[in-house]
């Protein structure tokens, strides 16, 4: 059971897909991540958070970073927890991996 915090953003709590927020309403933090708790798969998933919580989940947030294989010279897009992190080309890697764009 893991969870890979993509971001956390403060937004309106009634904001529906076709409608504007109206006035007055308040701003939560919202956290949207990736996590593994059910299956083998990384799923997308998002959860209010308290102010606390969202600076905490801030801390250890993943970055979306660009990377070149050496070996086969694919461009690719990961998220990873730091700069220092290795990652498995998905070309030469026998492991699937999260395809964003
Ligand atoms: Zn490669």
């Amino acid at each position: 059971m893991s969870k890979v915090t993509l971001a956390v953003c403060k937004v309106y709590k009634n904001t529906g897909r076709f409608r504007l927020h109206r006035k007055n309403t308040k701003t939560a933090w919202k956290h949207f991540f990736l996590s593994n708790d059910y299956t083998d798969e990384y799923t997308f998933g998002t959860e209010w958070v308290d102010s606390v919580k969202a600076q905490f989940l801030k801390l250890k947030k993943w970055h979306k970073r660009k990377f070149i294989c050496p070996e086969c010279f694919t461009i690719f897009t990961t998220h990873v927890k730091n700069d220092r992190t290795k990652v498995n080309c998905p070309n030469c890697s026998d492991e699937e991996s999260e395809e964003d764009d």
